[in-house]
Formats: structure tokens, sequence, C-alpha cells
């Protein structure tokens, strides 16, 4: 796309104030994500800098923009966060890029149901902390937590901490508001989720998510060390096999734990911010379950590790 006409910067302008930003500099920002692109790729991509980043405030002014762009065929690209690094934000034919940070509300909550509704930009820290006092906190979140959004994890798809128990995000989305090409806002659930789950926003520009949360409980955790992936395999057979209520399990490989301890310790104000640990050489694996349920975890973990074999692995409660 050439560029927005003078009367096109002129609707969005009075439309969405000083909302709409022009700032040749500001726009550069919005032209990538998180990840460097390529070199090889980078030619092929060209130059990706919008013309306009606009940031609506709620799900009515999002659909004037989308039917209003549609009918002059200028391309949008939704921005959560820019954390995905897979390009999917890049605006490649440049156009307006719909920056979703002012519609970061939680909308409702409902405790008795653990369920919440939330505009798309809100970030999982952001929602943990407004839903924290009601006794609730998320089921699972990418390990981006403070930088990313709701909305861009629904688009995107994934597994995080919590996903041992709960699976995908989209497994734990009720349903979700779109705003379609004509501007029209369309409430999808159940299966029709799929539609909207992992497409990266082409089916739909998301304008709200309502999504399954759960109490706030104490957590346990217990790290394991594995002396080789074979091993650390069985392992995690053994506790699908005896459904042992996990909630999250996060794994590094040895190569990893030789770098943790090669690293320097995290100063904070001219003071060390943590604690150095060193950690063996191994693949070293953190089990967090509910407190309540470490009577039917933590007791079989030396029996588990004892069955695998040639297992000489460690189980250490935190
Ligand atoms: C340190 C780090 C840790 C990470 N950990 C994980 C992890 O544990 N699990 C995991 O799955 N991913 C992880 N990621 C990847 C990334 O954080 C997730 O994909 C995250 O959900 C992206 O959210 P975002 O708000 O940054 O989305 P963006 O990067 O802004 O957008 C992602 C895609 O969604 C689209 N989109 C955004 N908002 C909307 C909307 N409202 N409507 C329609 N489309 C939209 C965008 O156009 C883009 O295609 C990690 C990334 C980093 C940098």
């Amino acid at each position: 796309m050439a560029t927005l006409t003078k009367k096109d910067q002129q609707w969005l302008r009075e439309k969405f104030g000083p909302r709409a930003n022009f700032d040749p500099t500001e726009r550069i920002l919005y032209g990538h994500d998180i990840a460097a692109m390529p070199k090889l790729i980078k030619p092929l991509v060209g130059q990706t800098v919008p013309h306009a980043v606009v940031q609506p405030e709620n799900e009515e002014e999002l659909q004037e923009l989308v039917a209003w762009a549609s009918s002059k065929k200028i391309p949008l690209v939704p921005r959560g966060k820019g954390s995905s690094g897979y390009g999917g934000i890049i605006p490649t034919r440049k156009g307006i890029v719909i920056d979703f940070y002012r519609m970061k509300e939680v909308l409702e909550v409902d405790g008795a149901a653990q369920t919440v509704t939330v505009q798309p930009g809100i970030t999982w820290e952001q929602l943990d902390k407004k839903i924290n006092p009601r006794g609730l906190s998320v089921r699972l979140y990418p390990t981006s937590y403070p930088s990313s959004s709701v909305g861009g994890w629904l688009a995107q798809g994934g597994t995080g901490i919590g996903s041992y128990q709960y699976g995908w995000f989209s497994d734990n989305v009720i349903s979700a508001r779109i705003v379609l090409p004509s501007g029209e806002a369309k409430e999808v659930s159940g299966k029709d989720l799929e539609l909207v789950s992992d497409a990266e926003g082409i089916t739909g520009i998301i304008s709200q998510v309502k999504l399954r949360v759960q109490k706030i409980e104490d957590l346990g955790l217990t790290a394991i060390a594995c002396p080789d992936a074979r091993k650390l395999t069985h392992v995690f057979q053994e506790f699908v096999a005896r459904e042992m209520p996990i909630w999250s399990v996060v794994f590094i490989n040895p190569r990893m734990a030789e770098m943790k301890n090669r690293a320097p310790v995290r100063m904070h104000l001219g003071h060390p911010a943590e604690h150095k640990v060193i950690l063996p050489a191994a693949y070293i694996t953190l089990l967090a379950y509910r407190k309540a349920d470490e009577a039917k975890i933590v007791p079989y973990l030396a029996d588990i590790l004892g069955r695998s074999p040639s297992m000489s692995g460690k189980a250490v409660s935190i």
C-alpha cells in the first residue's frame, strides 16, 4: 500500500484524536516484533513501517475502524505485545497497526463459575493482579506472563505454565468476540473457536475473551534431576500412568543447567537479587502441584526414579 491519503489521516484524527499516531519515529517501533528477522528473509519482506498506529478503547471503536479500513482496502494488523516473535504482527503491507494497549479491562468476574471476561490487550500479570484479591488466579499462562496479552495468546496459540493439567490455552477459553471485516461483531464458542484460535487475526480481530480461571491455592515445588532424556521420558510416562495430580512441569537440559551455572548473579542496586544455586549437569524438571495434593506425589517420586532403567535420579522438594 502506497500511503494513507490526507483525507484518511483526517478521518483517523477525528475519530481517535491522539490515539491515532503518525509519528515517524514511533511508527518504526511498530514495524517489528520481539525477534530479529533472519537476514535471508529481510530483503524479501522489505520496508515494514506502518502508515499509522491506532489504539481503540472499546469494541465499538474497533468495529468502526475495521469497517472503514475494509471499505478503503487499507491493511490492518492487530498487535498485542509483540512477544510472539514469529512475525505475525509485522505490517508487511504497511497500512495500520491496531495496538490493543488501551483495551485491557476485566469486564466480568464470576467467582462461583471461576470464569473471567476480559478485553484482549490485558497481560497475564495484569489479569492475575486484578483477580487475586477475589481468591482467583489464572489457570495457565505463557512464560512471557508480564509482557504478553490474552488476545495475543488466543490468536497465536500455545501452551505454558499449567499446561500439564490444563492443555492448550484454547481448551480453557469459553467464548470470544471477534470483529469481522464488515465491522460486524460476533461471539464464537465451542467448536467455532477453532476458527479464531491460532489464526493470528486472519479470520477476525479478537475484541473480548471469556476464559476459565482457578482458585488460588498454595503450591508445592519439587525438582527432579534425571541423567538423560530417555530416563526423563520414562519418568513422565509414570506420571501419566499413575494419574498424578501435577499442575505444571518445566524442564531444562544439561547444557542449559551448565549455562545457568556460568551466568553471573542478577544484581539490583548493587545487591545480589537472587541466591546462587549450582545445578547438576542433568535434565532438571520442576514439578508444581497443589500443596493439598503433595501426599499423592512426593512420596512416590523415589519409587518412580528408582524404577527407571539404570536410573540415578534425585528428587528435592523446594
Ligand atoms: C520470553 C518469552 C517467553 C515465551 N513463553 C511462551 C510460552 O510459555 N508459551 C507460548 O505459547 N508462547 C510463549 N512465548 C511466545 C509469546 O509470548 C506468546 O505467543 C504470546 O501469547 C503472544 O502474545 P502477544 O500479546 O505478545 O501477541 P503478539 O505477538 O502481539 O501477537 C501474536 C499474534 O496474534 C495476533 N493478535 C494479537 N492480538 C490480536 C487480537 N486482539 N485479535 C486478533 N489477532 C491478534 C497478532 O497479529 C499476531 O499474529 C514467549 C515469548 C517470549 C519472548
